[in-house]
């Protein structure tokens, strides 16, 4: 079989602030024919892609449902057999809970020519912007990436039995609205109620809100303060940390003043 002319590039936006972007996947939008983008893509880049490249929605609009991934790898593949250069651009990293990976094997299962541009995925982005270390000398020597979406149905359910022990710092995606099951699950599996606990809601954006508590508290705090998506939820003593920069930070400026 003849290998298509176009390539689709599947390319990460970075975790919100437009300025995270990295020069490649800046150079690959520059170069589309086509965009396919996402709802967590910061709509400020696509000022970035050429006159007269097409851009095409992927994400859920008000009161309609999400273009469901099987008519997106279908337009991948439609698109790169026109001869296109086709840009999937995706929120955070393409392979960080993005389904970049179902739309690679779609695009090679066609013979169709593909790339991955990394992105700051919103773990890294938003603990960042948050002041909140994954790691850090004495706290945390391990941090792991953790749906909160698998808590019901019928995928494979994550094992918080084994992540409340092995592994110090947990920054969990798409878990806001399991939070009181998470939490539930951490407590049973011996995880301590004083366990600090922040949400990052819309990270590294100009509105980010930060809110800290505990096992004990967050869910509470986070209908309080309603929380909405995108959050992260970074559960571990690093949470601490940052309570130390901003304090260190307040001195800091009393001491100028
Ligand atoms: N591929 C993306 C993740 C997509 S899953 C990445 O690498 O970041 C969607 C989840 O990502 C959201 O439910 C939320 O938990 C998280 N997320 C995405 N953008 C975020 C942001 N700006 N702030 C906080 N969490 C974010």
């Amino acid at each position: 079989m003849r290998a298509a002319a176009g390539k689709v590039y599947i390319v990460g936006a970075g975790p919100g602030d437009p300025e995270l972007i990295s020069v490649k996947a800046m150079r690959r939008i520059g170069l589309a024919d086509v965009i396919l983008y996402d709802r967590l893509v910061n709509e400020e880049l696509l000022a970035y892609a050429r006159p007269g490249a097409e851009l095409v929605y992927c994400g859920k609009a008000p009161n309609a449902h999400a273009m469901p991934q099987e008519k997106i790898n279908a337009a991948l593949v439609a698109y790169a057999r026109q001869g296109k250069t086709v840009v999937r651009l995706k929120g955070g990293d393409p392979f960080v809970f993005g389904r970049g990976g179902e739309e690679a094997l779609e695009l090679a299962e066609h013979g169709i020519e593909w790339e991955i541009v990394p992105g700051i995925t919103s773990a890294i982005g938003a603990a960042a912007s948050a002041a909140i270390p994954l790691t850090h000398r004495g706290k945390a020597a391990s941090f792991a990436c953790v749906t909160g979406n698998r808590c019901h149905g019928d995928q494979e359910p994550v094992r918080w039995d084994l992540l409340a022990h092995s592994v110090d710092t947990l920054a969990i995606y798409m878990g806001v609205s399991q939070l009181a099951v998470i939490r539930g699950e951490l407590l049973k599996h011996g995880k301590v109620a004083s366990t600090p606990v922040a949400i990052i809601e819309q990270g590294t954006t100009s509105r980010q809100r930060v809110i800290t508590g505990t096992l004990a508290d967050i869910h509470k705090l986070a209908i309080s303060f309603k929380v909405v998506n995108p959050a992260l939820i970074i559960v571990g003593e690093v949470v601490k940390v940052r309570e130390q920069l901003l304090l260190a930070e307040q001195q800091a400026e009393a001491w100028v003043m």
